[in-house]
Protein backbone atom coordinates (compact mmCIF):
# COMPACT_ATOMS: atom_id res chain seq x y z
CA UNK A 1 0.00 0.00 0.00
CA UNK A 2 1.23 3.33 -0.77
CA UNK A 3 2.98 5.53 2.05
CA UNK A 4 2.15 9.23 2.63
CA UNK A 5 2.93 12.10 5.19
CA UNK A 6 0.27 13.28 7.54
CA UNK A 7 1.41 16.04 10.28
CA UNK A 8 -0.42 16.30 13.45
CA UNK A 9 -1.96 20.12 13.36
CA UNK A 10 -1.62 20.54 17.52
CA UNK A 11 2.40 19.57 17.70
CA UNK A 12 2.82 19.47 13.65
CA UNK A 13 5.14 16.16 14.00
CA UNK A 14 5.19 14.33 10.34
CA UNK A 15 4.12 10.48 10.58
CA UNK A 16 3.97 7.96 7.70
CA UNK A 17 0.86 7.03 6.77
CA UNK A 18 -1.25 4.61 3.96
CA UNK A 19 -2.33 7.02 1.47
CA UNK A 20 -6.06 7.32 1.29
CA UNK A 21 -6.75 6.13 4.41
CA UNK A 22 -8.29 8.02 7.47
CA UNK A 23 -5.72 8.24 10.15
CA UNK A 24 -8.48 7.11 12.54
CA UNK A 25 -5.67 4.85 14.61
CA UNK A 26 -3.63 7.37 14.47
CA UNK A 27 -2.51 8.26 18.07
CA UNK A 28 0.40 11.01 17.40
CA UNK A 29 3.68 9.91 19.20
CA UNK A 30 4.53 13.05 20.30
CA UNK A 31 1.16 14.55 21.79
CA UNK A 32 0.42 11.01 23.35
CA UNK A 33 3.68 11.32 25.16
CA UNK A 34 3.91 12.85 28.70
CA UNK A 35 6.19 15.83 27.51
CA UNK A 36 3.40 17.27 25.07
CA UNK A 37 -0.60 17.97 26.21
CA UNK A 38 -3.24 15.96 24.20
CA UNK A 39 -5.07 18.31 21.81
CA UNK A 40 -8.20 20.03 22.93
CA UNK A 41 -10.58 19.07 20.22
CA UNK A 42 -9.13 15.68 19.31
CA UNK A 43 -6.85 14.32 16.86
CA UNK A 44 -6.65 16.27 13.10
CA UNK A 45 -3.67 15.45 10.59
CA UNK A 46 -2.93 17.41 7.61
CA UNK A 47 -1.42 16.16 4.52
CA UNK A 48 1.29 17.91 2.95
CA UNK A 49 -1.05 20.01 0.32
CA UNK A 50 -2.93 21.62 3.39
CA UNK A 51 -0.13 22.75 5.28
CA UNK A 52 1.53 24.23 2.66
CA UNK A 53 -1.95 26.42 1.93
CA UNK A 54 -1.96 26.83 6.03
CA UNK A 55 1.81 28.40 6.26
CA UNK A 56 4.62 30.59 4.36
CA UNK A 57 8.32 29.46 5.44
CA UNK A 58 10.47 32.30 6.55
CA UNK A 59 14.28 32.92 7.31
CA UNK A 60 16.82 35.16 8.40
CA UNK A 61 20.48 35.47 8.99
CA UNK A 62 20.25 35.49 12.51
CA UNK A 63 23.83 35.82 13.25
CA UNK A 64 26.84 35.56 10.84
CA UNK A 65 26.91 32.28 9.05
CA UNK A 66 23.39 30.81 10.87
CA UNK A 67 20.31 31.34 9.06
CA UNK A 68 16.80 30.07 10.42
CA UNK A 69 13.55 29.09 9.05
CA UNK A 70 10.32 29.31 10.58
CA UNK A 71 7.03 29.53 9.40
CA UNK A 72 4.45 32.44 9.86
CA UNK A 73 1.56 31.80 10.96
CA UNK A 74 2.92 29.21 13.73
CA UNK A 75 2.33 25.74 13.49
CA UNK A 76 2.63 23.13 15.94
CA UNK A 77 5.31 23.55 17.78
CA UNK A 78 6.30 26.39 15.85
CA UNK A 79 9.90 25.52 15.93
CA UNK A 80 12.47 26.81 13.82
CA UNK A 81 15.70 24.92 11.73
CA UNK A 82 19.20 25.77 12.01
CA UNK A 83 21.14 26.11 9.00
CA UNK A 84 25.04 26.56 9.88
CA UNK A 85 27.15 27.42 6.85
CA UNK A 86 30.69 25.99 6.85
CA UNK A 87 33.00 25.69 3.96
CA UNK A 88 33.47 21.96 4.53
CA UNK A 89 29.43 21.92 3.84
CA UNK A 90 26.79 22.55 6.01
CA UNK A 91 24.91 21.55 8.63
CA UNK A 92 21.21 21.73 9.56
CA UNK A 93 20.04 21.24 13.05
CA UNK A 94 16.48 21.25 13.79
CA UNK A 95 13.36 20.86 11.27
CA UNK A 96 11.04 23.88 10.53
CA UNK A 97 7.53 22.91 10.71
CA UNK A 98 7.35 23.36 6.90
CA UNK A 99 9.45 24.20 4.03
CA UNK A 100 8.13 25.71 0.84
CA UNK A 101 10.01 25.75 -2.43
CA UNK A 102 11.50 29.23 -2.11
CA UNK A 103 13.04 28.14 1.23
CA UNK A 104 14.31 24.94 -0.09
CA UNK A 105 15.63 27.07 -3.28
CA UNK A 106 17.25 29.75 -0.36
CA UNK A 107 19.25 27.04 1.08
CA UNK A 108 20.29 25.42 -2.23
CA UNK A 109 21.59 29.25 -2.92
CA UNK A 110 23.74 29.05 0.27
CA UNK A 111 24.71 25.72 -0.54
CA UNK A 112 22.89 23.02 0.25
CA UNK A 113 22.62 20.34 3.52
CA UNK A 114 25.60 18.22 3.50
CA UNK A 115 24.66 16.87 6.98
CA UNK A 116 21.21 16.88 8.87
CA UNK A 117 20.32 16.21 12.42
CA UNK A 118 18.33 17.29 15.17
CA UNK A 119 18.52 17.17 19.27
CA UNK A 120 15.46 15.09 19.94
CA UNK A 121 11.83 14.28 18.32
CA UNK A 122 10.69 18.12 18.96
CA UNK A 123 13.24 19.78 17.06
CA UNK A 124 12.43 17.23 13.70
CA UNK A 125 10.03 19.56 12.15
CA UNK A 126 10.08 18.95 8.39
CA UNK A 127 13.47 17.05 8.45
CA UNK A 128 11.95 14.68 5.61
CA UNK A 129 11.62 17.50 2.72
CA UNK A 130 15.24 17.94 3.89
CA UNK A 131 16.34 14.89 3.09
CA UNK A 132 14.32 14.43 0.07
CA UNK A 133 16.01 17.29 -1.87
CA UNK A 134 19.57 17.64 -0.42
CA UNK A 135 20.20 13.35 0.56
CA UNK A 136 22.54 14.32 3.49
CA UNK A 137 24.11 12.07 5.99
CA UNK A 138 21.03 12.10 8.64
CA UNK A 139 22.07 11.64 12.21
CA UNK A 140 20.44 10.73 14.98
CA UNK A 141 20.75 9.71 18.80
CA UNK A 142 20.75 5.60 19.30
CA UNK A 143 18.01 6.38 21.68
CA UNK A 144 15.60 8.60 19.58
CA UNK A 145 15.92 6.34 16.70
CA UNK A 146 12.85 4.73 16.92
CA UNK A 147 10.86 8.34 16.39
CA UNK A 148 11.89 8.45 12.98
CA UNK A 149 9.50 6.63 10.70
CA UNK A 150 8.86 9.63 8.68
CA UNK A 151 12.70 10.13 7.65
CA UNK A 152 15.71 7.45 6.86
CA UNK A 153 18.21 7.93 9.67
CA UNK A 154 21.70 6.87 8.15
CA UNK A 155 24.13 7.38 10.91
CA UNK A 156 23.13 6.06 14.38
CA UNK A 157 25.20 8.47 17.09
CA UNK A 158 27.06 7.23 20.53
CA UNK A 159 27.06 9.86 23.01
CA UNK A 160 29.65 11.77 21.25
CA UNK A 161 29.61 12.05 17.79
CA UNK A 162 32.01 14.44 15.83
CA UNK A 163 30.64 16.25 12.49
CA UNK A 164 33.01 17.85 11.34
CA UNK A 165 36.48 19.26 13.09
CA UNK A 166 35.12 21.74 16.26
CA UNK A 167 31.63 20.41 15.46
CA UNK A 168 30.15 18.09 17.61
CA UNK A 169 26.84 16.23 18.91
CA UNK A 170 26.93 15.62 22.66
CA UNK A 171 24.16 13.36 24.96
CA UNK A 172 22.53 14.77 27.55
CA UNK A 173 19.71 12.79 27.98
CA UNK A 174 16.87 14.12 30.63
CA UNK A 175 13.76 15.80 28.67
CA UNK A 176 14.33 13.18 26.30
CA UNK A 177 15.99 9.66 26.35
CA UNK A 178 18.15 10.35 23.06
CA UNK A 179 18.78 14.39 23.40
CA UNK A 180 21.50 15.89 22.38
CA UNK A 181 23.50 19.79 21.87
CA UNK A 182 25.22 20.07 19.41
CA UNK A 183 28.58 22.16 19.97
CA UNK A 184 30.27 24.44 17.75
CA UNK A 185 33.75 25.58 19.40
CA UNK A 186 34.92 28.30 16.38
CA UNK A 187 31.09 30.14 16.54
CA UNK A 188 31.43 29.31 20.51
CA UNK A 189 27.77 28.56 19.89
CA UNK A 190 26.11 25.63 21.37
CA UNK A 191 22.43 23.96 19.89
CA UNK A 192 20.99 22.98 23.11
CA UNK A 193 17.56 21.61 22.65
CA UNK A 194 15.22 21.52 25.09
CA UNK A 195 17.92 21.47 28.13
CA UNK A 196 17.10 25.18 28.32
CA UNK A 197 14.31 26.85 28.21
CA UNK A 198 14.49 30.57 27.07
CA UNK A 199 12.30 32.88 29.14
CA UNK A 200 11.96 37.18 29.59
CA UNK A 201 13.00 38.25 25.98
CA UNK A 202 13.93 42.20 26.60
CA UNK A 203 13.54 44.39 23.27
CA UNK A 204 17.04 43.52 21.85
CA UNK A 205 15.92 39.74 21.78
CA UNK A 206 18.47 39.08 24.86
CA UNK A 207 17.31 36.70 27.58
CA UNK A 208 17.10 37.33 31.28
CA UNK A 209 15.85 33.82 32.91
CA UNK A 210 16.03 29.91 31.93
CA UNK A 211 14.41 27.43 33.66
CA UNK A 212 15.02 23.19 32.83
CA UNK A 213 12.31 20.91 32.37
CA UNK A 214 11.43 16.82 31.78
CA UNK A 215 8.10 17.87 30.92
CA UNK A 216 7.14 21.47 29.82
CA UNK A 217 3.33 21.25 29.69
CA UNK A 218 2.56 19.19 32.95
CA UNK A 219 5.74 21.31 34.91
CA UNK A 220 7.57 18.25 35.27
CA UNK A 221 10.96 18.98 36.51
CA UNK A 222 14.43 16.92 35.60
CA UNK A 223 15.97 14.93 38.79
CA UNK A 224 18.89 16.08 40.46
CA UNK A 225 20.98 13.03 38.13
CA UNK A 226 19.49 14.41 34.97
CA UNK A 227 20.52 18.13 36.48
CA UNK A 228 24.07 17.00 36.98
CA UNK A 229 24.11 15.04 33.66
CA UNK A 230 23.55 18.30 31.59
CA UNK A 231 26.22 19.60 34.10
CA UNK A 232 28.87 17.26 33.26
CA UNK A 233 28.40 17.34 29.44
CA UNK A 234 28.02 21.24 29.39
CA UNK A 235 31.29 22.61 31.42
CA UNK A 236 33.32 21.10 28.77
CA UNK A 237 31.31 23.20 25.99
CA UNK A 238 32.62 26.59 26.05
CA UNK A 239 29.79 29.50 24.42
CA UNK A 240 28.66 32.78 24.19
CA UNK A 241 25.06 31.70 22.66
CA UNK A 242 22.65 29.54 22.39
CA UNK A 243 19.98 28.39 20.32
CA UNK A 244 16.93 25.98 21.44
CA UNK A 245 14.57 24.34 18.61
CA UNK A 246 11.96 27.53 19.17
CA UNK A 247 14.32 30.63 19.60
CA UNK A 248 18.46 31.93 19.66
CA UNK A 249 19.73 33.57 22.50
CA UNK A 250 22.56 35.84 21.47
CA UNK A 251 23.53 35.80 25.47
CA UNK A 252 23.36 33.24 27.09
CA UNK A 253 26.49 31.57 28.38
CA UNK A 254 28.15 28.43 29.36
CA UNK A 255 28.19 30.46 32.96
CA UNK A 256 24.84 30.96 32.75
CA UNK A 257 23.89 27.49 31.98
CA UNK A 258 26.13 26.28 34.90
CA UNK A 259 24.83 28.48 37.55
CA UNK A 260 20.79 27.63 36.48
CA UNK A 261 22.41 23.96 36.96
CA UNK A 262 24.02 24.16 40.47
CA UNK A 263 20.74 26.24 41.63
CA UNK A 264 18.55 23.67 40.70
CA UNK A 265 20.50 20.67 42.21
CA UNK A 266 21.20 22.29 45.42
CA UNK A 267 17.42 23.48 45.98
CA UNK A 268 14.39 21.64 44.67
CA UNK A 269 14.19 20.84 41.11
CA UNK A 270 11.66 23.20 39.59
CA UNK A 271 10.66 24.30 36.03
CA UNK A 272 10.02 27.75 37.30
CA UNK A 273 12.39 30.29 35.24
CA UNK A 274 15.47 31.83 37.16
CA UNK A 275 16.80 35.15 36.82
CA UNK A 276 19.80 35.04 34.97
CA UNK A 277 23.28 36.06 36.28
CA UNK A 278 24.15 39.53 34.99
CA UNK A 279 28.10 38.62 36.17
CA UNK A 280 28.17 35.16 34.63
CA UNK A 281 30.69 34.99 31.58
CA UNK A 282 31.16 32.15 28.89
ZN1 LIG B 1 1.05 15.70 17.82
ZN1 LIG C 1 11.36 18.98 23.77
Amino acid sequence: MPLTRLSCTHCGFWHSWFEGKEPLTLNCVLCSDVRNALPPDGWDYADVGRVARTVTTRWKEVTPGIWGFWCEPRYGLAGTGWLIRRDDGNVAFEGAPFYHDDALEQIDRLGGVRLLSASHPHGYGALWQLQERFHPELVIHREDVRYTKAFRVTTVADDEHEFAPGLTLHHVGGHYEGQCVLHDGPQRALFVGDSLKFDDFDAEGRVHALSCHKGYHYHIPLSRGELRHYRRVFERLPFDRAFTPFEFAPNVTCANALALFDRLIAGTPTTRPQPMESDAHG
